[in-house]
């Protein structure tokens, strides 16, 4: 049981060319009167007379109806059916495509038992909900307005037509204004993209030129370093023998088998002697450090044993430990140790921070201990002297840098940085933890197996 299709809006009738106007033209007064806006009016309207006219020719007719019905979505469609008066040829399909497009649904059905071609077009929801009172009105009022003729609807046609004609060119227009915008866009993140291009060239060049400059700076202080270490070992070099001879002669002036001097003559050829022996450290130390700046000291690696290289240290500094308040402990070596390095130069940097120990501290003691973790060796010479600030740390390892205002216990300022080269030589390095007033400790770190 099918429930009772509500009445038609409007009835008409196709039977002859004129008719085909007629329809169009109501189709778009019903179309208004149930509330569609007036582009669907006019598109539903075109459908119709399309539809219309198909049917004249193929059936020789057709009997029109309108109806407002409730859709499955819940709302409102207005549904035109046109049903032939004659059987339709079969398989005959609406004109689809262009014409399908200008309404909701277009297709062939059985309608209560006939043939029919309908279409619907959705009725907006903001339009008033047709209930049987709205669509009585809606009877009552298409009843009253009278078909025009065919020449009025061909001219209301042709306005339509201008209207959409004049859309169409109006959004050609809109097209044409934002084509010119896109393009004026375009052009400006093209000239933003050739600046930036341009910017980064300019940069980059900059940048390779520093680099060039850094170059060349670098490889003017290498010949700088290089020409200072060769000056120093040359005015060393030629240094020693006049400074040797000074002191030679010294020592035959105060000889006993010279002619003896008087009191006051022996003390000044004492003090030329020791000024004299002063400056042959001096030199000798100022030679070493040109040797190993330049490269010229060769490791002799070999395997040096500690508890050996220990006895010699505390034998050859026993002399220098003349303040009876200080201590100097040289630890023992409880198992065989032995490392892979240069006897004499590592013996030369543990003697010369063990002095720099002796030398500074007044009271306390010098420490020498050396550990063994893993593949390292690390050697530590602490003091109880006055220590170092911190901010000093790495500036008495320059060259004649030493500390102003401590204690004037003689010294030229190379020994460190002189160590630290002999260190870095044999694949170690060289550092120090102090604090004023607490003390200083220089570690060594050097790899068990060499460099
Ligand atoms: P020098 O001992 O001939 O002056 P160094 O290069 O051995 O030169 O030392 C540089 C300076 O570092 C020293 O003059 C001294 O001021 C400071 N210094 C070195 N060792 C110690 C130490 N154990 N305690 C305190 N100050 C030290």
């Amino acid at each position: 049981m099918t429930e009772p299709r509500v009445p038609p809006l409007l009835q008409m009738a196709l039977r002859v060319e004129h008719d085909i106007f007629v329809i169009r033209q109501r189709g778009r007064e019903v179309a208004a009167v149930v509330g569609l806006e007036h582009q669907d009016q006019i598109r539903i309207a075109t459908a119709l007379s399309e539809v219309a006219r198909d049917l004249l020719r193929m059936s020789g007719g057709a009997d029109v109806s309108f109806r407002v019905e409730a859709g499955v979505d819940g709302r409102f469609h207005l549904r035109a059916e046109l049903a032939p008066v004659t059987p339709l040829p079969d398989g005959y399909e609406p004109q689809s495509g262009a014409v399908s497009r200008l309404v909701d649904t277009l297709r062939v059905s059985r309608v209560e038992g006939a043939t029919v071609v309908g279409m619907s077009r959705r009725v907006p929801a903001n339009a008033p909900t047709p209930t049987p009172e709205r669509l009585a009105e809606f009877r009552a009022e298409l009843g009253r307005t009278a078909p025009a003729s065919a020449l009025d609807e061909l001219t209301a046609q042709n306005g339509q037509l201008i209207a959409a004609l004049d859309e169409v060119r109006s959004q050609r227009d809109d097209l044409a204004v934002l084509n010119e915008e896109l393009a004026e866009t375009n052009r400006g993140v093209l000239a933003l993209y050739n600046q930036l291009t341009e910017e980064l060239e300019e940069t980059n060049r900059g940048v390779v030129a520093l680099y060039a400059e850094l170059d060349e700076k670098s490889a003017q202080l290498r010949a700088a370093s290089e020409s200072k270490s060769r000056f120093l070992a040359n005015v060393s070099h030629e240094l020693r023998a006049p400074v040797t001879a000074i002191i030679g002669l010294g020592r035959l002036l105060t000889d006993t088998a010279s002619e003896p001097l008087t009191g006051e003559q022996g003390r000044q050829v004492e003090l030329i002697r020791s000024s004299a022996a002063d400056l042959l450290g001096l030199v000798n130390e100022l030679l070493d450090l040109a040797k190993a700046e330049s490269g010229r000291i060769e490791p002799d690696w070999a395997e040096v044993d500690l508890r050996q290289l220990f006895g010699q240290l505390r034998g050859t500094l026993r002399a220098l430990a003349t303040r009876p308040e200080v201590e100097l402990v040289v630890e023992e070596l409880l198992s065989p140790a032995v490392l892979r390095s240069d006897e004499v130069l590592l013996g030369q940097v543990l003697r010369n921070l063990l002095h720099n120990g002796l030398k500074f501290t007044e009271r306390g003691e010098v420490r020498l201990r050396a550990r063994q973790s893993d593949d390292r060796w690390s050697f530590t010479v602490s003091d109880t002297g006055p220590g170092i600030a911190p901010e000093l740390h790495e500036r008495i390892f320059e060259e004649f840098y030493q500390v102003p205002g401590a204690t004037r216990v003689g010294g030229t300022g190379l020994g460190l940085p002189y160590a630290r080269r002999l260190v870095t030589l044999l694949g170690g390095t060289l550092e120090l933890t102090s604090e004023p007033g607490r003390g200083s400790t220089f570690t060594i770190s050097l790899p068990v197996d060499g460099a």
